[in-house]
C-alpha cells in the first residue's frame, strides 16, 4: 500500500491504523531475521501510535496525509528516547535526548515509526556491509547488497517492511540503495531539509531525504520534512512554484569511457543500465526535447569528494572520544581512554576516512589537497549552473552497475567508491536529485524538486 492509498483507506474507514501497523510488524517478524533491515523494531510504540490515530479518526477528525504511515528511520536520525547508533559500536548505547527536526515534523504529522534501520557505520559506505551489526541483504536477491549507506531503509521499503523510509545522502546514500533495491529515493537540495538531529558525516554535503515506493509518496514525505529550521543555519525556506519543463539534458561524459572517472577503470556503464537509460530517453522524447550537454569536470568529482568528505568526517568524528558520547573503555589516563574507546569502538572504514581527512587538513598539505578540492567543487557547481541555463532537468544513471554480491567489493575500497561516481556531483553542487526504481536519476537546479517529481511521474506513468 502506498501513502496515498493508505490515506484514502483511512478516510473511508476501509482499514485501521492498527491493522496496517500489525501487517507490517508481521512482515518484519517474517523477514527481518534473514534480511537484517532493522536494528531495532519499536513494536509497542508503533502500536500505541496507531491506537492514537484510530482514536482520533473515531472521534471524527479528518486524517492528514501522513496519519498512520508506518515509516522506517535510518539509525543516524535521532528519535528521542531511542538508541541512535549510526550502526557503530561506539554509539551502541547512545540514547537520543531530543528528536531530529524531521522526526518532530513527522510525529506532528501523525506518522508512525516502525524502527531504526541498518546502515554503513556513520553512513560511510555503498553496501551496508560496513555496519557493526552485520550486513543487510537485498530483498530482491538475498545474495546481493542493498546498496548503502541507507541500505536498511531502502531494503525496508523494497521488501514491504515499511511503507516508506528516511535515509541520508552525503554522496549517494539515498539514491544508490534506492536504485539497487528498485525504489524511489530523493536527495533534496542542500538546505531544503534541516540536518538538526542527523548524526553528521560531512556537514557540507549531508541531507536527509525520503525513500518511497512511488514518486508521489516521496513528494508527500519531502513536503512534510522540508523547510527552514532555526536549529540548522544552513536550512532555507524556498518554494518554487514556477514549473516549466521543456528540455532534458543528457551529459555526454556520463556515457563515454573515461568521462566520469579520472582513476580509469570502473567507469564503464553496465550495458543493462545503458539500455534502461536509452529506453527512458525514448519515452522522455515523446514529451520533452532531449539535449546533449557537457559536464567536463565530472571526472574529478570522486577525487574531490574523497578529499572534502574525509576532511569533514575527521572533524565530525572527533567528538566520539568515549567521554561525551557512547561507549567508554576505561584506562589509566585520558589519552589512553580516548585511544582505547576509539580504537575498539570505531570500524575500519571510518578509521580510514579519519586518517585521510586528518592528512589532507594537516599543515603543509592543506593547500595541495583541501583548498584545491574546494576549487574543483566550485567548478563542478558552476558547471551545473551553466547546464541548467540550457536544460531544465538532467537525466543520468544512479549507479554504474546493478547490485553486486555481498563480499564482492568490501576488500577493495576504490572499487567500492566508484559506485558513487554518478551520485557525488549532486552533493558537491548541492542540487536535488531523484532516483527512480529503474535506476535512472534526475537532477534539477537548487530548490526545484518539483521538476524532479513532475518528470519522475511522467516516467513512472507516462
Ligand atoms: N557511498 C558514499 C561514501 O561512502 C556515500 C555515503 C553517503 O552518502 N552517506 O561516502
Amino acid at each position: 500500500m502506498t501513502i496515498k492509498a493508505l490515506h484514502e483507506a483511512l478516510k473511508n474507514k476501509k482499514v485501521s491504523a492498527r491493522e496496517v501497523v500489525i501487517s507490517y510488524l508481521d512482515k518484519i517478524k517474517e523477514k527481518n531475521g534473514e534480511l537484517n533491515v532493522y536494528l531495532e523494531v519499536f513494536e509497542n510504540d508503533a502500536l500505541k501510535q496507531a491506537k492514537e490515530i484510530d482514536e482520533r479518526i473515531a472521534s471524527g477528525e479528518t486524517p492528514g496525509e501522513l496519519w498512520g504511515v508506518p515509516l522506517a528511520i535510518k539509525d543516524n536520525i535521532l528519535i528521542r528516547g531511542k538508541i541512535a547508533s549510526a550502526a557503530s559500536k561506539i554509539l551502541g548505547n547512545y540514547v537520543a535526548s531530543y528528536d531530529a527536526c524531521v522526526v518532530e515534523k513527522l510525529k506532528k504529522a501523525g506518522a508512525i515509526f516502525l524502527g531504526r534501520t541498518n546502515m554503513d557505520e556513520f553512513a560511510m559506505g555503498s553496501s551496508t556491509e560496513n555496519s557493526a551489526y552485520g550486513p543487510t541483504k537485498n530483498p530482491r536477491e538475498a545474495s546481493r547488497v542493498p546498496g548503502g549507506s541507507s541500505g536498511g531503509s531502502a531494503a525496508a521499503v523494497a521488501g514491504g517492511l515499511a511503507m516508506a523510509a528516511l535515509g541520508s545522502d552525503t554522496g549517494g546514500s539515498i539514491r544508490q540503495p534506492a536504485a539497487f533495491c528498485g525504489v524511489v529515493g530523493l536527495k533534496p537540495t542542500y538546505g531544503a531539509v534541516s540536518r538538526y538531529g542527523l548524526i553528521a558525516m560531512a556537514s557540507s554535503l549531508d541531507q536527509i531525504g525520503p525513500i518511497a515506493q512511488t514518486v508521489e509518496d516521496a513528494e508527500i514525505l519531502f513536503k512534510a520534512i522540508r523547510g527552514k529550521d532555526e536549529m540548522d543555519s544552513t536550512s532555507l525556506e524556498i518554494r518554487n512554484s514556477k514549473l516549466e519543463i521543456k528540455k532534458i539534458g543528457i551529459p555526454k561524459e556520463y556515457f563515454s569511457a573515461g568521462g566520469v572517472s579520472a582513476f580509469g577503470g570502473g567507469d564503464s556503464l553496465d550495458p543493462q543500465i545503458q539500455k534502461t537509460i536509452d529506453e527512458i530517453v525514448k519515452k522522455l522524447s515523446q514529451n520533452y526535447e532531449i539535449r546533449e550537454i557537457s559536464l567536463p569536470h565530472t571526472k574529478y568529482a570522486l577525487a574531490c569528494y574523497y578529499v572534502i568528505m574525509p576532511a569533514e568526517v575527521s572533524s565530525n568524528m572527533a567528538r566520539y572520544d568515549g567521554i561525551r558520547y557512547g561507549v567508554r573503555q576505561d584506562a589509566e589516563n585520558l589519552a589512553e581512554t580516548y585511544k582505547k574507546s576509539r580504537g575498539s569502538g570505531i570500524g575500519l572504514e571510518v578509521r580510514r576516512r579519519i586518517l585521510l581527512g586528518t592528512y589532507v587538513l594537516s599543515a603543509g598539505y592543506y593547500d595541495a589537497y583541501y583548498a584545491r578540492a574546494q576549487k574543483v567543487r566550485c567548478l563542478i557547481a558552476e558547471e551545473f549552473k551553466s547546464a541548467f541555463e540550457e536544460v531544465d532537468v538532467i537525466l543520468a544513471p544512479t549507479a554504474p552497475t546493478p547490485p553486486f554480491k555481498i563480499g564482492e567489493k568490501i576488500n577493495d575500497p576504490l572499487t567500492m567508491y566508484l559506485s558513487d561516481i554518478y551520485t557525488i556531483p549532486a552533493n558537491l553542487a548541492g542540487v536535488p536529485a531523484l532516483t527512480l526504481p529503474s535506476g535512472a536519476q534526475l537532477v534539477a537546479p537548487h530548490f526545484e524538486e518539483k521538476k524532479l517529481f513532475e518528470v519522475g511521474k511522467f516516467i513512472e506513468h507516462g
